[in-house]
């Protein structure tokens, strides 16, 4: 049995008391939540990893994308990313490699994470049909062929994949409806762009909505998580919250009642870039219209007109996000919209993300959270600086922050060094 067969049974599993552990949420609970679909646990069923529950009540969870390019293909490079971003705190990676060999890219990632590690299969079933230039996409696109897309998907669930994410949503009439109005940036989604493009050239609809009972059936089979991917998400404030984007989440809410009844955990994933005043409506759309689904969102970006800066405008949507019941936040880098990411962009995105998390914890009253805090303040009033590093997301940057300039006073820090106010308060007490 899987995790929502056994929870419809009432039968708590080694993952859901692990879990139960974990989050410090009571293991009848979580079995409850996986039954009504509104939390999943991602653990392949043949993957030696401790398993990671995403979803109501729980910690908000933090999401590293790694993964080759078409120009960039390093695989120690990215094995480098890989531990950088689960020393970093990453919950779970996602690889997304799109450059050289993908299959064996894959491999050694999942043979690597300790965390779980989540794909976009349509990736692999495009390689074979992407040239070197836009003519040759553009001519090569037809060649495209479905049912190697479902070899694809089917060969990535039994390799161990432990989340998958699959466009289902993007209908050949969401397409259109797109296309009808003016959006600026038409779809950023790098799988929904491909799949968009073959069915339309086809007038075909899309295979993953279609054959939408075959996918479920392939991922029941190894415990899968089906992330529903928002092929439509905005790629600009301006495109945000439009007919186009909720067409395909109404579509999403109906495929996660679907899967929920044919015992098949599913996610609902959201955008984008979002004006901060419209963000925490996006989270109770997905809430309302996705029946209470976990909502795993990239970003959101709050402003298009900081690249370079990109991780700070997600972990600011991010916070909003979380606080408002967003239950994973995939990381945005400092390279987002620029280049693929280096091992130093993964830190700072990983970072960002988990200060937006724990923010978003805070505000929604998650158990703990609101603890950290009061234990770093008590730290800080004792001038316990080894105790400050360590209750801190980064200690190894703040250990050399403060070593980096010279102390009269090792009591203190170098900021305000003499008028420490914090050593004045501990003297006229
Ligand atoms: S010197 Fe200033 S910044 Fe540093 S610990 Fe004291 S009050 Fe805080």
């Amino acid at each position: 049995m899987n995790q929502i067969e056994s929870a419809k049974n009432n039968i708590i599993t080694n993952e859901m008391e692990y879990c139960s552990e974990m989050e410090d949420v009571s293991a009848a609970q979580i079995c409850q939540d996986i039954m009504n679909g509104h939390t999943v646990i991602t653990k392949n069923r043949i993957r030696n990893i401790k398993p990671l529950a995403i979803g109501k009540n729980l910690k908000t969870k933090v999401n590293a994308n790694i993964g080759s390019s078409g120009d960039n293909y390093n695989i120690e490079e990215e094995l480098e990313k890989l531990f950088t971003a689960t020393n970093s705190g990453a919950d779970a990676v996602m690889d997304l490699s799109t450059g050289g060999n993908i299959i064996e890219f894959r491999h050694e990632i999942l043979k690597n994470s300790s965390v779980p590690v989540g794909t976009v299969p349509l990736y692999e079933a495009f390689q074979p049909v992407m040239g070197n230039d836009d003519a040759s996409l553009s001519s090569n696109i037809n060649k495209f062929d479905p049912e190697y897309l479902f070899e694809v998907i089917e060969r990535q669930c039994e390799e161990g994949v432990d989340f998958i994410t699959v466009h289902c949503g993007l209908t050949l009439e969401a397409v259109r409806k797109m296309n009808r109005q003016t959006r600026i940036m038409g779809i950023v989604s790098r799988g929904g762009s491909l799949i968009a493009s073959w069915m339309l050239k086809n007038n075909r609809e899309n295979p993953l909505y279609e054959n939408y009972d075959r996918l479920l059936k392939i991922a029941k089979k190894n415990d899968v998580v089906l992330s529903l991917g928002d092929g439509l998400r905005p790629g600009s404030l301006a495109d945000a919250t439009d007919r186009a984007q909720i067409a395909e989440l109404i579509t999403l809410g109906e495929l996660q009642k679907k899967a929920l009844e044919e015992g098949v955990q599913v996610m609902i994933e959201g955008p984008g870039h979002v004006p901060l005043n419209q963000v925490e409506i996006n989270i109770k759309l997905e809430k309302s219209l996705c029946n209470g689904a976990p909502f795993y969102v990239l970003g959101p970006l709050v402003t298009d007109i900081a690249p370079g800066y990109d991780h700070i405008t997600s972990a600011i949507g991010g916070a909003i996000a979380a606080g408002a019941g967003a239950d994973f936040l995939c990381y945005v880098t400092p390279a987002e919209h620029l280049r693929l990411p280096s091992v130093a962009d993964v830190k700072e995105g990983v970072i960002a993300a988990k200060i937006a998390a724990h923010a978003g914890d805070i505000a929604k009253g998650v158990k703990g959270a609101i603890e950290k805090d009061i234990n770093m303040s008590k730290n800080r009033r004792a001038m316990n600086w080894e105790a400050q590093y360590e209750s801190s997301l980064d200690p190894e940057k703040a250990r050399e922050m403060r070593a980096s300039l010279p102390l009269k006073d090792d009591k203190v820090c170098s900021m305000c060094s003499s008028y420490c106010s914090i050593k004045l308060n501990a003297s006229f007490k």
